[in-house]
């Protein structure tokens, strides 16, 4: 895709938030773990959009909302090549990146079945971590177990 049609698409909302570069698989797992799911807000999104840099990908526009970026960097779980921009009249205001946070709070499953997030009403909680080969992991704060990127489900 070239500048100008980039241009284009970034600057489709006066004023907002576009999330670019999602991996295409896992828009609407963006959207829901930002609520966009069910919301009063304009969202506009398209999934397996040309991308010179990743073949395909997922774009969210969001319109008259900006996001804190304990908000947005929950996303980095699924979407870590994702790139936040945020448009106030037409302009780029701000461009950036998200980042894993260190913890992670009420977003995701613990993989253990016994854990007493599973079986009680406890939130669950979780220390990022990486393994040795570097895949990242979810340290259960009450288990202990790890759960992976690959068994990740979102509450
Ligand atoms: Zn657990």
């Amino acid at each position: 895709m070239n500048d100008k049609r980039q241009q284009l698409i970034v600057s489709a909302i006066k004023n907002g938030t576009v999330i670019d570069h999602i991996p295409a698989k896992s828009v609407f797992q963006v959207l829901r773990i930002l609520g966009l799911d069910n919301t009063q807000k304009q969202v506009y999104f398209g999934v397996n959009l040309e991308s010179k840099k990743y073949g395909t990908k997922g774009i969210i526009k969001v319109s008259d909302h900006w996001f804190a970026s304990e908000e947005i960097n929950k996303i980095a779980l699924v979407a870590p090549t994702a790139t936040l921009i945020e448009i106030r009249d037409y302009e780029v205001t701000r461009k950036t990146g998200v980042e894993i946070p260190e913890r992670i709070e009420g977003i995701v499953k613990c993989f253990n079945p016994n854990c007493i997030t599973n079986k009680e009403d406890v939130g669950t909680k979780f220390t990022v971590i990486y393994d040795e080969h570097n895949e990242l992991k979810l340290a259960c704060h009450y288990c202990e177990k790890n759960t992976s990127r690959d068994n990740l489900v979102f509450i």
